[in-house]
Parts: C-alpha cells; structure tokens; sequence
C-alpha cells in the first residue's frame, strides 16, 4: 500500500517548496531555478508542476529585455538602474539569455561580478544564463525563471542578451519592454545596427552620454530618432523614443524608467498589454512543443541512423528535400 502515500509525499514536498518561493526564500528560489535548469526528465517534470503551481501568483513583475553589443554598457547601466529600482523599493531580478553559454558552457551575461552593486543587495536577485541547449530551450527555461522570480516576489524583470542570432527576437518574445543600449557616434556606427533590432525595440537608449560624448550622443539620437521614423511602429499606441543616458553617471536612468512605466499604461488602456501577453505564451507552448518534436527526432534511433545519409543526398541533389521528409516521417510513425 506504498504507491498511494509516494505521490503525496512528492506533493507535500512540491507544496513545501512552492510556500518557501511565495515567500521570498532565496535558497529555495535558487534551488527551483537548479530544477528548472535540470535536463533530468524527473527534475523537469517537477519543475513544470512547481511553476504550474505559481503560475497564480505570477505576471504582475515588470517584465523588461535589455541588449545592446559588448561593452556598450549592459552591465553598468543595468548595476545602477537596478540599484536605482531597489532603493526605490522595488525587487529586481535579473536573468540572462546568452547564447554562447551554450556551447562555451559558461555565461557571461548576468553574472554577478559584472554588477558590483546589484549583487550584494538584497532586494536584488542575480542569475546568468542556462547553458545548455539550443537558443529555444535556454529561453524556455528564463521564461520559467522569471515566473518563479515573480512568485517569490520580484516585480522587475530585467532579461539581458547580446546582439547574436535570434537572441534579441527571442528576448523580445518574453517581455513587455524592449530596451536597446546603443553607443555614442554617427554615421559609420548606425550603419552596422542591424535594422531588425530597431524594429522589436520600445526605447533606444544612447548609453555612455556624459562628459566628452555629449554632443556625439545627441548626435546618434538624432540619427536613431529618424532611422525610427521610417520604419512602421509596432503599434499605433506607442512611438519609441530615444533617450541620453549614462550607466555609468547614473543619468537619465530614472526618465528612462519612466518610459517604461507609460508603455505599460497606454497598453494595459488599450488591452493591448495584455494581449501581448497571451500572444507570448501561445508562441512559448508552440517553441516549447517544436523543440520536444525535435529533440524526440534527434534521439529517434531509426531517424539517426538514417539522417547523415539522407542529409547528404539532398546536398548533393540525389534525393529530394520533400522525399526525405517523406522518409524520416515514415521513421517516426508519422
Ligand atoms: P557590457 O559589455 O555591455 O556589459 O558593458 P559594461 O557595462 O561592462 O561596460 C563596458 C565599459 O564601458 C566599462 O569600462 C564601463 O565602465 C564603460 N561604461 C559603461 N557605461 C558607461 C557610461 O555610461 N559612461 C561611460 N563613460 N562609460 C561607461
């Protein structure tokens, strides 16, 4: 009579973990996040049902992307602002998507070194970006990192990425706010922004403003501002302004912060905040469900067997694209 009394105690446990988020307990946050992180299918599986369980307590964080190149001052700006935030008594978290953790094994994006401040406040919360998997799956498991952080409490998200691949646009697809850091300077600088960036950003933020490069911050914002200008806003509801800030001096940080809170009171009037929302979590379902259709293809001895083979007879234009899909779908039954 054991199999009755084994769930329950798992749920007890799941329970006694979920209370320990829901108030605020680091250890157990840092803990769950390990779980979420877990390529073990019976850590995964709890940790679908512990965020399944806080998912009532999630969603009122503000929930905010930040990129920009190396060194235009992610660390820095995101150091102050979220020292601005906390002493303003809100609770900060900050995740990170990073792809070259995946396959360096390490990320740098988020780690705590890199925010002096940040990282021995308390009302703060530092994590670096999983580093396994494929960019898909690193921002499945931030997404359920940021609704364990709203469940213990935090209601300010910052998710920091490098200008890399999709990364920017997976990003993008998590939060409410996108904010890209750029440099100071003209011309020469504007031309090697990639246009997609300008077109998911709601604020760009000219960083490193202060002292000598005053004028040629105001010069890029100039240029930002009309490169905006011809592109379609994403919604007639909001036009993304380009803002002078300073990381490092602390300027304009708390008029940026501003912006972001008006974002969200001019969507959340027209609906259009939540629906954003909703938007996000149905594409989540589907990047989630692509990557397990994918991973159980990968691992599908039959298919592996057969893949190298039929991969390179399509390259060499022996076997059709559609033929060998044909094939390996037969493979999986499908
Ligand atoms: P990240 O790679 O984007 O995280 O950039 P960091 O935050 O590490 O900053 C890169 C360099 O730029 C560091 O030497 C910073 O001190 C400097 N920096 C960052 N923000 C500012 C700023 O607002 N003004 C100035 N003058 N320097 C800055």
């Amino acid at each position: 009579m054991s199999s009755p009394t084994a769930p329950l105690a798992r749920d007890l446990s799941l329970d006694a973990l979920a209370d320990r988020i829901r108030a605020g307990d680091r250890a157990t946050l840092a803990r769950a996040i390990t779980l979420v992180e877990s390529r073990k299918p019976e850590h995964q599986e709890k940790a679908h049902r512990l965020v399944q369980a806080l998912l009532p307590d999630t969603g009122r964080a503000h929930r905010v992307g930040i990129t920009g190149v190396p060194g235009v001052g992610k660390s820095t700006t995101i150091d102050t602002l979220g020292s601005n935030l906390t002493a303003a008594g809100h609770r900060v978290a900050v995740l990170a998507v990073d792809p070259s953790s995946t396959r360096t094994g390490g990320s740098i994006l988020g780690d705590k070194t890199r925010m002096a401040r940040l990282a021995v406040d308390e009302r703060a919360f530092i994590r670096p970006s999983p580093s396994s998997g494929t960019l898909g799956g690193v921002a499945a498991k931030t997404r359920e990192t940021m609704l364990l952080c709203e469940a213990a409490g935090f209601d300010v998200i910052l998710v920091e990425t490098v200008g890399v691949g999709q990364s920017e646009t997976t990003v993008a697809d998590m939060v409410d706010f996108f904010l890209v850091l750029m440099l100071p300077g003209a011309g020469d600088e504007l031309q090697g922004i990639k246009k997609g960036v300008l077109e998911i950003a709601d604020l760009i933020a000219v960083n490193k403003s202060d002292g000598d490069n005053a004028t040629r911050a105001r010069l890029a914002a100039t240029e930002y501002r009309h490169a905006l200008h011809i592109l379609a806003p994403k919604t007639p509801t909001w036009t993304p302004p380009v803002v002078l800030v300073s990381g490092l001096a602390n300027q304009g940080l708390e008029a940026m912060w501003a912006q972001v809170e008006l974002h969200r009171a001019k969507l959340t009037a027209t609906g259009e905040f939540a629906e954003r929302r909703r938007q996000q979590q149905v594409k989540w379902m589907w990047t989630l469900l692509e990557e397990r259709l994918l991973g159980a293809l990968e691992r599908n001895p039959r298919v592996k067997a057969r893949l190298g083979g039929l991969e390179a007879g399509v390259r060499e234009g022996t076997i059709s694209a559609a033929l060998a899909v044909e094939e390996i779908a037969g493979l999986m039954g499908l």
